[in-house]
């Protein structure tokens, strides 16, 4: 999924470190989860203890990897980072968890694919701040329990729903991020803009917010793929004119939509008036595959009202038609 409106990471995102925010004061939007935050962690430090474990859901993009070093950043603690399918033996998780200091902040990314046998090993980690290990084998060994110092455990997921319940009840916090609206994309833009020293004005700022797919991570790509345009087609500056020449030429439309998102739609509209198609059939009819239509293509499409899901599947709406241009035949019942 190499797509420029992709969540997910990719290769030429490696230097985004740079435009990571690293204080809560510094990461815009989300305010429902940034004052929750912030009388968690005021009050962890009041009391000198570690902060309770959180657990961080929502689409790739939107900050969960950032607010986990915010979080270690704010309580002045160490952060060791790593992810589910990095885990694979439970010793490999005893090993890291045992190398922590007292308050430092854990954050295991992609966690709903950590493997159950190591899951096993974070229940104890998590909840006594201990873990068993064996000694020896057969039948002399015995089982040793090991003291961990007080941690706080930050887990981050796409798929909050792959979590099995006893670890998602360890989590004392557990926070949706969800998609920002353009008004904070364009703070986000003009702010990363700052950083790499790019010209931008306002509305060039909000012609990228509003085709980023409420995601800071794509906002941030398109600024420095338009910042190339503007110095090869312009003069280095961005404005609104220059943004939306750059994005219709990279076939990003007004609504952040790609090819893939028009293919979907158009599929929908023009070979199933419209729907109700099922899920199935709308990813063989297109060539891609179910799990991938529903967990990576479509969220954003529901997010953005063009596409609906009822019972008897999914369905072109009404502002889907009048974005492609196309128009909604008469219910003929
Ligand atoms: P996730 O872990 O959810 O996939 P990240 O935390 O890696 O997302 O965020 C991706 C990038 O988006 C970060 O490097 C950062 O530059 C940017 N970003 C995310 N949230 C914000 C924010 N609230 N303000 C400014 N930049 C942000």
């Amino acid at each position: 999924n190499d797509r420029i409106v992709t969540g997910e990471m990719l290769q030429e995102d490696a230097r985004e470190e740079t435009l990571r925010p690293r204080f809560l004061r510094e990461y815009i939007g989300q305010d429902a989860v940034k004052e929750n935050l912030r009388i968690y962690i005021d009050a962890a430090r009041k009391r000198k203890e570690s902060l309770d474990h959180v657990l961080f859901y929502g689409p790739p993009g939107l900050g969960k990897t950032s607010l986990a070093h915010i979080i270690a950043n704010e309580l002045g603690v160490n952060i060791r980072v790593t992810s589910g399918p990095a885990i694979e033996r439970a010793g490999d998780l005893a090993a890291l968890v045992t190398s922590l200091q007292e308050g430092d902040v854990l954050f295991i990314d992609e966690i709903h694919r950590l493997p159950r046998t190591v899951e096993e090993v974070l229940y104890p980690a998590m909840e006594d701040f201990a873990v068993d290990v064996m000694l020896g084998k057969g039948p002399s060994a015995r089982a040793l329990r090991l003291d961990l110092p007080s941690f706080t455990m930050i887990g981050a997921t796409t798929r909050a729903g792959l979590l099995s319940a006893p670890l998602r009840d360890r989590f004392g916090v557990v926070l949706n991020l969800r998609y920002f609206p353009v008004e904070d994309l364009s703070r986000i833009v003009l702010r990363a803009a700052a950083i790499l020293g790019v010209a931008i004005d306002s509305q060039g700022a909000h012609e990228i917010a509003r085709r980023s797919r409420g995601t800071p991570r794509i906002a941030n790509r398109l600024l420095r793929r338009v910042r190339d345009f503007a110095q090869v087609i312009g003069d280095g500056r961005i404005d609104q004119e220059l943004a939306v020449e750059a994005l219709t030429r990279m076939k990003v439309d007004a609504f952040g939509l790609d090819e893939l998102d028009h293919r979907i739609l158009l599929c929908l509209i023009d070979r199933f008036r419209g729907g109700p198609a099922g899920l199935e059939t709308l990813a063989a009819s297109i060539g891609e595959d179910a799990g991938t239509l529903e967990d990576v293509y479509e969220p954003y499409l529901l997010q953005s009202g063009l596409l609906s899901r009822t019972a008897r599947g999914r369905e072109a709406t009404a502002a889907a038609y009048a974005h492609l241009g196309r128009v909604k035949p008469v219910d003929e019942t």
